[in-house]
Formats: C-alpha cells, sequence, structure tokens
C-alpha cells in the first residue's frame, strides 16, 4: 500500500465492506468515514486485525530500489567495507591517517590517499574499502534507512583509557547490526598502558579474544607511531574472508551515498559506495531524494576515470541536489526515465512530508500494535543516573518481556544524558 490510503480502498484490498472496517476504527476510538485517508499505524493495525501483513511504498518510484538477486554464476568475490568505531580521542582519526599512509598503490604513485568520506586501499593482495565518517552519527543513519554501512567494524580501544561510554555504544550498534568486531587495542607506546586489562574487559561484552578460546580478533597497535597497522589490516582481510561476501560488477550500477556536499565550482558532490554493477560517465541515475546524470567519476586518488565497477568507492558529480548519507542510489536506463520518476515523486514527497509532521507514535499505538499482533519486538535504549538503577529496570523489563506476548529487546544501555545519537 501507498501511505494515506483512505478506508474504501483499504476495505476494497482487503475484501471487505467499508463499513467493517469503520466499525473497527470506532472500536478503537478512531471516528472515518470513507475517503478519510488513514495513518500507519491505522492500517498496520486493522490489517492485524484482518489476518493480513502489510507492506508500505515508500514514495512513488522507490520500489525501483529493491535489491534484485544475482544468479550465483555472476557472483565475484569483493572488498569487505569497514568502518572504525571507538569512544573520542581513543585514535580514530590517527588510525585512518595511518590506513591511508600505508595504502600500497599511493606509494606507487608517490601520492597519498585523499581524505575522502570512503576509500579504498591495498594491503598485500587484498584490498579494503574504509567509510571515514565522523562519529557512529552516520553509521546510525544508515541504519536507520535500512542500509547495511560496513561488513567488519574495527573498535578502537585506548589501552590507557580503556572501555568508555561511546565504546559500549559501538558494540550495541555493531552487534545489532551484525557485523563483526575486530578490536584494535591503541596507544600501546604509552606509559601505563595495560591491553590485558581492555582484554579484560572486553569479555564482558562477549567479546573475547581467540588466545583465550574466544573468536574475536585483537590487534595491539600504535596508530600514532604506525605500529601494528599491517597486522590489523591483515586480521580484517582474514576475517573478511570468512564472510564470502560477493557482488555483482556487470549489472546496472547500484550503491549508497556515504556523503553529500556543496562544492565551489564542483557543485553538488557525492561519495557514494558503489556495492554493484557499474556506473559510467553519463550514466542516468536516480537517488531517494535526488537525481542526475554523472558527469564525472573521481577516485581515492583524485583521477577520473570513465567507468567504475563494483564495489567501489566513488566521488560523482552531477547531482541536481546534494544528496544525504545513507540515500541508495541507482543507474536507470535513460533520462527521461529518471526525470519522469523524480516529477511524480515530488509531490509525493511534499504530501507525504507535511502527513508526518503531524504523526508521532505514542504509548497508545504501540499498545494497538502490540494487541493486533503488528509488532513483535519492543527494541529499548534504556537512559538512567546510575548503572544499578538501570540494571534494576533493565531486569524487570526481562522478566516482564517473557511474560507477555512481546520481546523486549534492550539495544543499548548506559548511565547519563539522553544524546541525539540515542
Ligand atoms: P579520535 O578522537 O578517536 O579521532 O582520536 P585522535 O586520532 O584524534 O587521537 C586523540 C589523541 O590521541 C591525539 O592527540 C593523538 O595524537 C593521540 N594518539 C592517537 N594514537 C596514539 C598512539 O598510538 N599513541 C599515543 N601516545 N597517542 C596517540
Amino acid at each position: 500500500l501507498t501511505q494515506n490510503t483512505t478506508v474504501s480502498e483499504l476495505a476494497k484490498k482487503l475484501e471487505v465492506k467499508p463499513n467493517e472496517l469503520i466499525k473497527k476504527l470506532m472500536g478503537l476510538g478512531v471516528i472515518a468515514t470513507m475517503n478519510q485517508s488513514l495513518s500507519e499505524e491505522e492500517i498496520e493495525v486493522l490489517c492485524g486485525e484482518m489476518g493480513k501483513k502489510v507492506k508500505f511504498k515508500e514514495v512513488t518510484g522507490d520500489d525501483i530500489f529493491e535489491e534484485e538477486e544475482d544468479a550465483p554464476s555472476l557472483l565475484k568475490p569483493r572488498a569487505p567495507v569497514v568502518t572504525i568505531m571507538g569512544h573520542v580521542d581513543h585514535g580514530k582519526t590517527s588510525l585512518l591517517d595511518a590506513v591511508r599512509e600505508s595504502d600500497l598503490v599511493s606509494k606507487e604513485h608517490g601520492g597519498i590517499t585523499q581524505k575522502m568520506a570512503a576509500y579504498k586501499v591495498q594491503v598485500g593482495k587484498g584490498e579494503i574499502i574504509f567509510i571515514d565518517t565522523p562519529g557512529h552519527a552516520a553509521f546510525t543513519a544508515m541504519r536507520a534507512r535500512g542500509a547495511k554501512g560496513a561488513d567488519i567494524v574495527i573498535l578502537i580501544v585506548a589501552a590507557d583509557d580503556g572501555i568508555m561510554p561511546q565504546t559500549v555504544e559501538a558494540i550495541d550498534h555493531a552487534k545489532a547490526a551484525g557485523v563483526p568486531i575486530i578490536i584494535a587495542i591503541n596507544k600501546i607506546d604509552k606509559e601505563g598502558s595495560n591491553p590485558e586489562k581492555v582484554k579484560q574487559e572486553l569479555t564482558k561484552y562477549s567479546l573475547v579474544p581467540e588466545e583465550w578460546g574466544g573468536r574475536t580478533q585483537v590487534a595491539l597497535i600504535s596508530a600514532k607511531n604506525r605500529i601494528g597497522i599491517q597486522e590489523l589490516l591483515e586480521k580484517v582481510l582474514l576475517e573478511a574472508e570468512l564472510l564470502e561476501l560477493k557482488t555483482n560488477p556487470d549489472a546496472t550500477g547500484f550503491g549508497i551515498v556515504i556523503e553529500g556536499r556543496l562544492e565551489k565550482g564542483k557543485g553538488p558532490v557525492g561519495t557514494v559506495l558503489l556495492q554493484r554493477g557499474s556506473m559510467k560517465v553519463g550514466s542516468p541515475f536516480i537517488t531517494n531524494y535526488t537525481y542526475g546524470k554523472v558527469k564525472a567519476l573521481i577516485d581515492g586518488h583524485g583521477t577520473r576515470l570513465r567507468e567504475v565497477k563494483a564495489i567501489m568507492p566513488i566521488e560523482i558529480l552531477g547531482f541536481e541536489e546534494v544528496p544525504n548519507a545513507g540515500d541508495k542510489i541507482k543507474v536507470l536506463g535513460s533520462e527521461k526515465e529518471v526525470k519522469e520518476i523524480a516529477m511524480r515523486r515530488s509531490s509525493d514527497l511534499r504530501r507525504i512530508g507535511q502527513e508526518r509532521k503531524k504523526k508521532k507514535m505514542t504509548l497508545e499505538d504501540l499498545h494497538k500494535k502490540i494487541e493486533s499482533g503488528a509488532e513483535k519486538k519492543l527494541n529499548l535504549i534504556i537512559k538512567g543516573d546510575g548503572l544499578g538503577s538501570i540494571e534494576a529496570l533493565s531486569d524487570a523489563l526481562h522478566r516482564v518481556s517473557g511474560e507477555s506476548s512481546i520481546e523486549v529487546n534492550i539495544i543499548h544501555k548506559d548511565a547519563g544524558e539522553i544524546t541525539e545519537t540515542d
């Protein structure tokens, strides 16, 4: 269904009389007429009661982003996509610098890989793509939009500081996304550094080092002094091998926007991770909120390319407007097709934008959803002023969850203020 389906449209789809729906709505305390458009929640509850599942088409044309399955014979091995997370000042930036510097291709070119939101480095015979975005925000934004940002997370922990709140947050994010974690214990050169203590602390989060019989790889590094970087990257390649990552480099291009910005003289620029297929200069494309035609493709060494194949991080010029991080991007057959979809969509977006502003999920809505069976899992973040009360509360919630029809899933708990990343 599309959003804003009316009572009579929904009745037709469900093959019932509109009056029946109106009665059910009354039971829920909603007075509706035949031609009234229903909210997503109301539609879900009604469909749940009828034993039907409902899926919403976000916006006209969004179904073009639905992923196609590739025949196994078309799939080729691909490089892993990695993101570095960790507490502030534990060394993310220094490690990313060290990684860029380590790139073999750059060394041959006599330069250093450019600071891009996503770039590829050559490690021995393998390649790794790094996503370099500030903090966890981009990772979270991408996940919220249903895009898988990374295959592997490198969790950096300073050996002189140990596990800190953002370390825990990163662990929770990675776990919720089902992404394997490799630990980089940093600042081992520093006096007072204690890598063994960090390893010990990590076991509390079910991250048990291989040397202790677990399956978490741990590397000891100094990002600043460039110690252990090569070993860390080799561990990433090893982990990636287990994942057997593959893509079809010959399909029509498809990827996600890692970062968008406006650049003087260039216009809107998007750093894109091309995940599947190929893309050429001149390719017409569409994203969730904008569209364009590829004017230039620029790689991590500043080289302009005519064509790129997945998997590849690339800077694209030619967007109509600045794209958002996490947006999907897809190459289409013709400019005409792109323009048609874009036109239809802009009016839809405006209407849905206005509807959205009015809506908020309330506890009552949630209760209705649970009762109707439309919602089976309740994801929660617990914040409080002390660890004791947080533990008590989460224990209590787990107990309630065991007795009720809904599964409580605590994705993150921590002491302190509620922050934007929460
Ligand atoms: P970020 O906030 O996680 O990006 O951390 P930075 O990379 O900016 O590093 C924070 C501080 O730690 C900087 O002053 C770095 O110079 C320092 N630092 C990073 N790595 C190391 C290291 O291996 N050893 C030492 N002694 N200092 C480091």
